[in-house]
């Protein structure tokens, strides 16, 4: 434990760290031993005038002598002390002049003495001056050397005292002297000792405040690590939900509002996926950098919330300010041009999405300003990443909850919230109504309705959407099939279902179960950003074709992987997505729509084009001669009931004319 103290004790003193504990030792001991020697002194003076008593009971004769003396030489003594103490002096000074002090008055008390008539009483009495000796080593805290040498000089002056002025025998002279020495002897071992002992204290002390400091300095050291994000340095999210704390306390003390903005990076789980992990840890670490630049600059704090997240927290002057520092953040990063040639969506930069809320009187819980961050975050990310979106609780695209959505879509099916409407299709060569497009629909418990743009993606992500799909497939085809209210009925599918292993299985089960030709039911897929074809997928569809089943693709030229699909899966119909014809106004768009279409016409595939919404649109294709058309000018989706009635002419009476 004390490895320091006894190291510095036994140490020769030469030793360079041993001259430094000393020099150290003398310097924090410098107040002490001024205060020790100023209450020494002051208590030895009180002493040896107090002595003035004996002087009137042993040597009466000089003791008006003495008795002056006594006070001249005390309180000479006690003013030079004072005097040193107010100029400052250094203890060291201080300690030598008590030291003479202190021999100055045995001396000066020794030559009055020595003059009284009582020569015998005097020789006795002057064995006082063991007090002075043991004084000047006991009960000051003068080094020792000082100590040892004022000592020296009281025995030195007593032993001359003795020969000068002492009417004795030799033999008492000598047990006088001997008894002297033996004081100055047993005094200056103690003086030594308790020096030794002080000192010791002193490095004890020393190491303890040392072992001290390094235990703060490691608990510092534990403190951070345990707040900082090993990755990028900065704040985690155990720092950063203490920060949260913090805004929040000051908010609802002074009611100083602040924004939080969520910052994702988009596509990250497919950066990964195509540089490898120490890639991705190395963007991820340059994109906190900037981050950290741009939040610091405006005084806000930054930490990173989860894997490719980052959370920012600025006391907010204005939501516009805020604004635009989640726009400079979107395009700082932007800016960067970090290379990311594998998204799907074509952008071949990384880019981040950036969702903002702020304290509002009505949010009672400071998750709740973060939650509201998040669905701002999902919002943009709806968007179409790389952009900024901020919660506002007026937009209806925030009236409800992902997390509701989420809850209400595990009970959906038995409480019966989820629902088909009917989207049909029309042959312009025949002029029927020759199918219909199974849309789903969800309201939640208090009968909002929510969009399937809305609550197919949650479907998708909590992988609810594997039930609500097989019970659109088996509705469908007793609502449309089983009644043959429309030739071929299309149902949407999520490459999820189709991953799913037996999905085909399930497919054949019901079309057995309702025997209906498999050739009357088509799958509708999206040609989504996310998608991927992977052998589960082809494996199903080829097992679909062994039905006979129909396989679209829909909303055809929204993704990036369109062709690919084209020339890997042999899809019957592809929809055209509704963006290219409602461009159609344009020469330019027309051209497009023109130019898919042949591409498509080449490849032989029938084609359906969606969002037709007026005569023109109508008029448009018949004169591109597209042969099945969707959408609200031909019909809008409904209830399978209302199918029928507004399909004047059913499937059955128009069975012959749809190839
Ligand atoms: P989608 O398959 O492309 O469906 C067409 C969407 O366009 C429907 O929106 C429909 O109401 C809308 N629409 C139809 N005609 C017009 C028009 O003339 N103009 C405009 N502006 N829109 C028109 P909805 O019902 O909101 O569905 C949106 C998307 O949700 C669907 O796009 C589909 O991808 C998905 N979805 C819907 N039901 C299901 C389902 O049961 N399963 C799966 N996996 N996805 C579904
Ligand atoms: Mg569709
Ligand atoms: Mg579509």
């Amino acid at each position: 434990m004390h490895v320091l103290a006894e190291t510095a004790a036994k140490a020769p003193s030469s030793t360079r760290s041993t001259r430094e504990l000393r020099s150290l030792y003398d310097q924090q001991s410098e107040l002490v031993r001024k205060v020790a020697t100023r209450r020494g002194l002051w208590i030895a003076v009180v002493a040896y005038l107090g002595y003035s008593l004996t002087d009137y009971l042993f040597i009466a004769d000089v003791a008006r002598s003495t008795i002056t003396a006594r006070f001249i030489v005390g309180l000479g003594a006690l003013c030079i002390l004072e005097f040193l103490l107010r100029r400052k002096a250094m203890a060291n000074t201080i300690d030598v002049a008590s030291a003479i002090s202190v021999s100055t008055g045995y001396l000066v008390w020794l030559v009055m003495a020595q003059m009284t008539e009582d020569r015998a009483a005097f020789s006795y009495y002057m064995v006082f001056g063991a007090i002075f000796m043991m004084s000047v080593n006991l009960f000051f805290r003068f080094r020792s050397s000082v100590a040892i040498a004022s000592s020296a000089a009281n025995m030195i002056i007593f032993i001359g005292a003795l020969c000068v002025f002492a009417p004795m025998a030799f033999t008492h002279k000598l047990i006088m002297g001997a008894f002297c020495i033996s004081c100055f002897i047993f005094t200056a071992y103690v003086n030594l000792e308790l020096n030794k002992e002080r000192y010791k204290v002193f490095l004890n002390a020393l190491e303890a405040s040392l072992q001290q400091a390094a235990a703060d300095e490691r608990g510092n050291a534990l403190l951070h690590l345990s707040n900082t994000d090993s990755l990028t340095g900065l704040e985690n999210r155990r720092a950063i939900d203490q920060r949260l704390r913090d805004y929040w306390q000051r908010w609802l003390d002074d009611g100083a509002s602040f924004a939080v903005l969520l910052i994702d990076v988009d596509y990250f789980k497919h950066y990964n996926d195509c540089y490898g992990h120490q890639q991705g840890d190395q963007c991820l670490v340059t994109i906190s950098e900037h981050l950290q630049q741009t939040a610091s600059s405006c005084g806000a704090v930054i930490g990173r919330y989860g894997g490719e997240e980052f959370i920012v927290i600025k006391s907010a002057s204005s939501l516009d300010d805020m604004k635009e520092l989640a726009e400079a953040i979107r395009r700082g990063v932007a800016e960067m041009a970090l290379p990311h040639q594998h998204r799907r969506d074509g952008t071949p930069i990384i880019t981040v999405s950036v969702g903002v809320s702020h304290t509002r009187s009505e949010i009672k819980q400071v998750d709740k300003v973060v939650h509201e961050a998040d669905r701002a975050l999902y919002a943009a990310k709806a968007g179409g990443r790389n952009v900024v979106a901020v919660f506002d609780v007026t937009d209806s695209k925030y009236s409800v909850d992902r997390e509701d959505v989420a809850a209400t879509l595990k009970i959906a099916l038995d409480q019966k919230l989820v629902s088909l409407v009917y989207q049909p299709i029309r042959n312009m060569q025949t002029g029927m109504l020759d199918g219909a497009e199974a849309l789903m629909r969800l309201k939640m418990l208090d009968g909002t309705p929510v969009g399937p743009d809305v609550f197919i993606p949650i479907a998708e992500r909590t992988g609810a959407i594997v039930a609500l799909g097989r019970w659109a497939i088996r509705t469908t085809c007793s609502d449309l099939l089983v009644t043959d209210l429309v030739r071929v009925a299309s149902v949407n599918v999520s490459p999820m279902e189709l991953k799913k292993p037996g999905f085909a299985d399930y497919v054949a089960a019901i079309l057995a179960e309702f025997e209906v030709d498999g050739g009357r039911l088509a799958f509708e897929i999206t040609e989504g950003v996310e998608l991927e074809i992977d052998q589960d997928l082809v494996r199903c569809i080829s097992d679909l074709r062994k039905l006979g089943v129909q396989v679209w693709l829909d909303d055809f030229g929204t993704g990036f992987a369109g062709l690919s699909w084209l020339r890997l899966i042999d899809f019957d119909t592809v929809k055209i997505d509704r963006s290219f014809l409602h461009d159609s106004h344009t020469d330019r768009g027309r051209r497009m729509l023109l130019d898919i279409i042949t591409l498509l016409r080449n490849r032989g595939v029938s084609i359906l084009v969606e969002g037709v919404e007026t005569a023109e649109h109508q008029r448009l294709m018949l004169q591109y001669g597209i042969h099945y058309l969707q959408g609200y000018h031909i019909a809008r989706p409904a209830p399978a009931d209302q199918l029928a009635t507004n399909n004047v002419l059913p499937f059955l009476e128009t069975k012959k004319n749809v190839g």
